[in-house]
């Protein structure tokens, strides 16, 4: 059982255009809570023509809701804001049950997916046009802002709420209305919102959610004429089916997707600092980030040091259900999962890593993994490519600047980086070196509502946040007027 002290907030139906319906189908998805497999509610698998119809009432919503004043947007988006916080307990509860997470970590994620919507609430009152001084003296040239209609988004399950808010606040905010396909593994947290979106006035059909088989979704989200745009984030490989599937209808796309962040800890780094970066960096959400640090590279001559108080770090980890007090670690999401780790884990230690601290599934059982942290990992193993997704953090020894840069840009993606150094000149040439959308210098945590968050490479397109963000919803209108 879900404690809550609102269960209104607990929906096991869907949002479309104004009102909580259930599948006509009889099949429905279950939700289950990661920390010991039960299953604590079921959302419907809505059918291709269910999915239709919330897109034939984003349709319809659009024009009214493009048309009140901006500052009448950003009232109602306020009033969201203030409920998400008000039930950030609930919402937090709701989380931690189906998605495994620490409740003081889940909390953290509920303020940080509020403050997307307070942020474009403020930038839906400055979408500025433009005026350019026209090259002939008998025209005028003037350049509107105009949201891009009907949006789609489909969002993960490592975070159930700050994906959604992201997205859903500066489409709303520009003027757009929006249909959100969550995880089918989170979907509670993404239908509370939904709740409390109703609760702070935002009309019907303005956002819908929607769940269901998330093929057969996204093929008629993607399918549709009406629906203009879609922001995704998730894996690079179904973000490439996303794309390929968006391009017959030629749609805005904003892309998030996987990353394999480097962390560089120089010589001349506060080892300490780097220490404190590395477990916020890679151990949040047991590993589960696509900014997580995914590769650890560690110069030589503070290689041994960093290893050593980085695993007597690691060791003190609590792990255990998200709900207990104390909890660092909670469960990985599902048996793929851990799997995944189990695999990446293997194959490093068969090519030579040493495990210095963890290195199994937890005594716990179920989706429990140990915290891990292994030496000697090389180029040469899955660590080095693939997105471990999990809390195993390989370190790999280097010897120089432009040794270390060459490594961290050898990937295909380039989402996030993190460096430490004491010395700003190769600050400066690090920063200016690596391909990445995002860099965090002596820090491991970077994500705010007022920065741009993106990627570079197959990491993705468009950002997120920041006064970029409500830009991926708004289109640029040039109109020339000749005076005579
Ligand atoms: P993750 O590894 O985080 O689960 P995925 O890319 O598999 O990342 O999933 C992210 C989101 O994309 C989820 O909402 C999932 O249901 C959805 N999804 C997965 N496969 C498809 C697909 N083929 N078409 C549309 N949506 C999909």
């Amino acid at each position: 059982m879900i404690q809550l002290r609102s269960t209104a907030l607990l929906r096991e139906s869907c949002l479309i255009n104004g009102s909580w319906s259930t599948a006509s189908s009889k099949e429905a998805i279950e939700v289950r809570d990661p920390a010991d497999g039960s299953i604590i509610a079921h959302v419907p698998s809505l059918s291709a023509s269910e999915v239709a119809q919330a897109i034939e009432a984003a349709q319809k919503a659009f024009g009214p809701w493009s048309q009140l004043a901006a500052k009448e947007r950003a009232q109602i988006l306020r009033r969201w804001f203030e409920l998400i916080l008000a039930n950030a307990d609930d919402l937090a509860a709701l989380m931690t049950a189906e998605q495994g997470k620490p409740l003081a970590e889940a909390k953290g994620e509920i303020v940080y997916a509020a403050s997307f919507i307070e942020w474009f609430a403020e930038e839906a009152k400055r979408v500025y046009g433009e005026i350019i001084p026209a090259p002939q003296a008998d025209k005028r040239l003037m350049v509107l802002k105009q949201p891009v209609g009907v949006c789609a988004a489909i969002t993960p399950w490592n975070f159930p709420a700050a994906m959604i808010t992201r997205k859903v606040a500066p489409a709303l905010a520009a003027g757009c209305v929006i249909i959100v396909k969550p995880a089918e593994q989170t979907p509670l947290t993404a239908l509370a919102l939904g709740v409390l979106a109703e609760e702070a006035g935002v009309p019907a059909g303005v956002l819908q959610i929607v769940t269901g088989d998330s093929r057969e979704v996204g093929r008629v989200l993607t399918g549709s004429d009406v629906v203009r745009k879609l922001s995704f984030t998730g894996s690079t490989e179904v973000g490439r089916i996303l794309m390929a599937q968006c391009a017959p209808s030629i749609k805005r796309l904003s892309l998030e997707l996987g990353g394999n962040a480097p962390f560089i800890v120089f010589d001349d780094a506060d080892l300490d600092a780097a220490v404190e970066g590395a477990i916020a960096s890679k151990y949040r959400n047991a590993g589960q980030t696509c900014v997580c640090a995914n590769r650890l590279y560690v110069q030589a001559g503070v290689f041994d040091a960093f290893a050593e108080k980085l695993a007597a770090k690691v060791a003190t980890l609590q792990v255990g259900r998200g709900t207990e007090p104390g909890v660092q670690i909670g469960p990985l999401i599902d048996e793929a999962a851990v799997e995944k780790v189990e695999s990446h884990l293997a194959d490093a230690v068969s090519k030579g890593a040493r495990i210095v601290t963890g290195g199994k599934r937890h005594g716990l059982g179920g989706l429990f993994f140990e915290p891990t942290v292994l030496a000697g990992a090389t180029g040469a193993m899955r660590v080095a490519r693939e997105e471990t997704f999990g809390p195993l953090a390989p370190l790999f020894r280097f010897e120089t600047e432009e040794e270390v840069i060459a490594l961290a840009n050898d990937t295909e993606f380039g989402l996030a980086s993190y460096f430490y150094t004491e010395n700003i000149r190769r600050a400066w040439r690090v920063v200016e070196a690596l391909e990445y959308g995002m860099i965090g210098h002596n820090t491991g945590l970077i994500s705010n509502e007022v920065a741009p968050f993106g990627g570079v490479k197959q990491s993705g397109l468009g950002r997120e946040g920041s006064h970029h963000g409500i830009e991926e919803y708004l289109e640029v209108k040039y109109w020339c007027s000749a005076l005579r």
